[in-house]
């Protein structure tokens, strides 16, 4: 995993949710869990600017620079930045692609980036949603410069992930699906937006409603990830691990539970274990429940180290009990999913 205290640098000028105390929090249940005396640490390390600007515009890159560079204040009205911040948001995209490289070459099986900022909403061009740099996107843009050609992420943030559909927006070596609350920030992230040009069908949204819970989660996996993947066959899967998903988060408005996220660890697991060498990636996202965020964290990673145990944390549900809102909406995904991906 990569964790190092400069992350906890990284501090909001007065009372915000994404705040350091989320980092000790997960720290804390990791190192307390079973899993605790497994885990290799990879710290920090600043992305350098031509790793940052695969993924971002060349001048964002140098302004977010000289923002971070003045000590305190806002990108927009969410994204704050204070001194320590340009440390951790250059920290954490390093630190993610450090971590990257031993995936690839083996030497790790599961990594999961605990960081801060996170990164799912800064946008080739801007930051925003609490994010400077896009972590997910960066290292998928360094897996990518160091010959991968096909890498799947998932995005179970409450929120979708613009930033990182909006990078790779006209790519077909990046598959990007999320799942998110919808309507909610940031307005984006409906089943018609499925990409341009040679990316057309490697985006894919399922924008579900209020009180979407587990057994709608493990029917997306069911319908539409793993007939997915089974297509595009990944060379590594990363995942935009947010826990604002959660029934007790502040921010959001699903009904995830721990027994959701150890299940979808599980699936992504065995997903990562079938077409991409094992190599599987999480990155903290979200996540504004103290509590519910550290035990969810270590939920994800047990579920990602038992596998095919975890996939079935969820007892399936017939869809006729299921949510009916969701089960349409899924249903409209796959639909449009089907178009690009033919068989599925
Ligand atoms: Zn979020």
């Amino acid at each position: 995993m990569v964790r190092d205290e400069l992350f906890l640098d990284h501090e909001a000028p007065g009372y915000h949710p994404e705040c350091p105390e989320r980092l000790s929090a997960i720290l804390g249940a990791l190192d307390a869990s079973p899993l605790g005396p497994r885990i290799r640490a990879f710290p920090a390390r600043p992305a350098t600017v031509a790793e940052l600007e695969r993924a971002h515009d060349g001048g964002y890159v140098r302004r977010a620079l000289e923002v971070l560079s003045e000590g305190s204040g806002h990108f927009d009205p969410d994204t704050y930045f204070s001194p320590g911040s340009r440390a951790a948001a250059l920290g954490a995209a390093g630190g993610c692609l450090d971590a990257a490289g031993a995936l690839l070459r083996g030497e790790v099986g599961t990594v999961f980036g605990i960081v801060r900022p996170p990164g799912h909403h800064a946008t080739r061009r801007a930051a925003m949603g609490f994010c400077i740099f896009n972590n997910i996107a960066v290292t998928t843009a360094g897996l990518l410069a160091a010959g991968l050609e096909r890498v799947l992420i998932f995005d179970f943030d409450v929120h979708h992930g613009n930033g990182t559909q909006d990078i790779f927006w006209k790519d077909p070596r990046v598959l990007f699906v999320s799942c998110h609350l919808w309507p909610h920030y940031p307005g984006s992230g409906l089943p018609m937006e499925v990409g341009e040009g040679p990316g057309r069908g490697y985006t894919i949204n399922v924008p579900f409603p209020h009180g979407t819970g587990n057994a709608e989660y493990r029917a997306v996996f069911e319908d539409l990830v793993e007939p997915l993947a089974q297509r595009f066959e990944p060379q590594a899967v990363l995942v935009s691990a947010g826990y604002d998903g959660h029934r007790d988060d502040p921010l959001g408005g699903l009904e995830l539970d721990e027994d959701g996220y150890r299940m979808m660890g599980g699936r992504l697991r065995q997903i990562a274990d079938r077409h991409a060498a094992g190599r599987l990636m999480f990155f903290l996202e979200g996540g504004y429940n103290l509590r519910a965020l550290a035990s969810s964290v270590v939920a994800t990673l047990e579920g990602a180290t038992e596998g095919a145990a975890a996939a079935e944390a969820v007892a399936p549900v017939p869809a006729s009990e299921q949510h009916p809102r969701a089960r349409e909406i899924l249903g409209a995904t796959v639909a449009v999913a089907r178009q690009f991906w033919p068989g599925m």
